[in-house]
């Protein structure tokens, strides 16, 4: 996409240098992993944190863990401006998912700084903490904390000894202050985040700008039939569980086709399975999904 003219430019190979510099510290067997609470988020966040300050913005980690670099406005009181998205990642979770936000909200910062512009409003750059499913079994822990979101009982939640309460203080958080730094100073939020899906690739579209988010409904649905011997068992005697599982599968296929025809998004997943007894020549007693 061409730049407008009153457009800032921006140094594409120090966006490239971030996310490379954040793609050298992962597991090295499973590139590209840098889970949330793991000494090795904690190295991305160090590497992090030394190319904010390198950037001239003022760093800290806030109660709920996120990391956040701070330039401040010409006009106090007006209330911030926050970019940024998440240095975590899922397990192989690629170079790029959150990186990208967190890599190119930096080069906006740096632009500002090398363009000599101030913003009347104050302007933060974030990393959140653990946007990903983390170790605790739950996502975006950072950006509900910061917003005072984090549901009741989520702090007590553990991995083994530690609770997500500890996990938040080691990454430098706060979790007792939570309640009294909840931010409600944020004028505008801007994340940029890669494509997750295919659409802008196959349509050739460099960008496109989010109008709605995916709204998640999990379901569990558990189909009883009667385990009998899958030799001596009679066709016309038999009550499947998997062969009328399997029919819903195909339903549920045929169902989200047909709304996905519809305005907005739409789909559905069978994304789990379970079969019992699970053995050759047992008939299915019983399949959740
Ligand atoms: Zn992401």
């Amino acid at each position: 996409m061409k730049a407008r003219e009153s457009n800032l430019p921006v140094d594409a190979k120090r966006i490239a240098d971030t996310i490379k510099g954040l793609a050298r510290i992962t597991e090295p067997d499973r590139p590209y992993t840098r889970r949330a609470f793991t000494p090795l988020f904690l190295d991305g966040r160090a590497f992090l944190e030394q190319q904010f300050k390198a950037a001239g913005l003022e760093t800290r980690i806030d109660a709920a863990g996120n990391l956040i670099g701070r330039r401040k406005g010409r006009r106090s009181g007006l209330g911030t401006i926050m970019l940024g998205s998440h240095s975590d990642t899922v397990p192989e979770g690629g170079r790029f998912d959150g990186i990208a936000g967190v890599a190119s909200a930096l080069e906006v910062a740096r632009s500002l700084s090398d363009a000599g512009v101030h913003l009347d409003h104050d302007l933060e750059i974030v990393d959140f903490l653990a946007e990903e499913v983390s170790i605790f079994g739950v996502s975006c822990i950072g950006s509900r904390g910061m917003v005072g979101l984090l549901p009741d009982g989520w702090l007590s939640r553990a991995q083994g000894d530690l609770t997500l309460r500890q996990g938040i203080v080691e990454v430098g958080g706060d979790s007792s202050r939570l309640a009294s730094q909840k931010r409600s100073d944020i004028r505008a939020f801007l994340e940029l985040h890669i494509e997750q899906g295919s659409v802008l690739e196959k349509e050739k579209c460099d960008i496109g700008v989010v109008t709605a988010i995916a709204g998640i409904t999990r379901i569990e649905i558990l189909v009883e039939g009667q385990a009998d011997h899958a030799g001596t068992t009679p066709m016309g005697g038999r009550r499947d569980a998997l062969v009328a599982a399997s029919r819903l599968v195909v339903a549920i296929e045929k169902l989200a086709i047909e709304l996905s025809k519809g305005e907005g998004h739409f789909t559905a997943t069978v994304g789990e399975f379970s079969i019992e007894p699970n053995a050759a020549n047992v008939v299915p007693r019983g399949r959740g999904f």
